[in-house]
């Protein structure tokens, strides 16, 4: 593995991370059918702990655009907006699934970034503003009793994603790669914060 110029540490050719926080291990394939469109917010690129590059390199049917302005997709009725449903916004939460998705697959639109920095997207685009929005249906509680206590707001992009396209392709199996990829990188955030605590208690002898 070359280093880069500049004597800065060498990043992996496939996830651009550090060698050391290399992600590539954590991908597990998944043949989507209801297409994957990622809007990230710039602040969140570079986020170490961010799960929006993993999940695309894990799905055939996904991609993953940076920036605060985007433009409307040319097949906009045939996008879904994963959004929570919001009180008095005047929304009202797309059934599930919405609409027939068998006859051609649908987009899900997700947006990458802190509860904040999603409202400034979709306050910034208004084509997202028009389009059917999907809400979360409750997970399973055992699922989430042996991960992690999280709150709905907590939920990664990753998560999100994978349960709501488990929702709107009503097929669950087809997405459980997803779920062990979130394992892999979560045990790979815990390694790495082990290790550097390693590194803290080094230095502090
Ligand atoms: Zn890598």
């Amino acid at each position: 593995m070359p280093a880069p110029p500049g004597g800065r540490r060498p990043v992996c050719d496939g996830c651009r991370r550090p060698l050391a926080g290399c992600w590539c291990g954590c991908i597990h394939r998944v043949d989507n059918f209801t297409r994957l469109l990622i809007l990230q917010d710039p602040d969140e690129q570079g986020q170490a702990k961010g799960t929006a590059a993993l999940l695309r390199a894990c799905l055939t049917q996904a991609e993953l655009r940076v920036g605060r302005h985007f433009d409307s997709p040319v097949d906009l009725d045939r996008h879904v907006l994963l959004y929570p449903d919001t009180p008095g916004d005047g929304k009202v939460a797309a059934p599930s699934p919405w609409p027939p998705a068998r006859i051609a697959p649908l987009s899900l639109v997700v947006l990458d970034g802190t509860w904040r920095r999603s409202l400034r997207l979709l306050h910034q685009n208004p084509w997202l503003q028009t389009l059917p929005r999907l809400a979360l249906a409750a997970p399973p509680a055992s699922r989430y009793a042996i991960r992690r206590a999280r709150s709905e707001h907590q939920r990664s992009t990753l998560e999100a994603s994978a349960l709501a396209l488990a929702q709107l392709d009503g097929d669950a199996v087809r997405y459980e790669p997803l779920w062990r990829a979130m394992d892999d990188f979560i045990a790979l955030q815990r390694r790495l914060a082990g290790a550097s605590a390693d590194t803290r208690r080094d230095v502090a002898r």
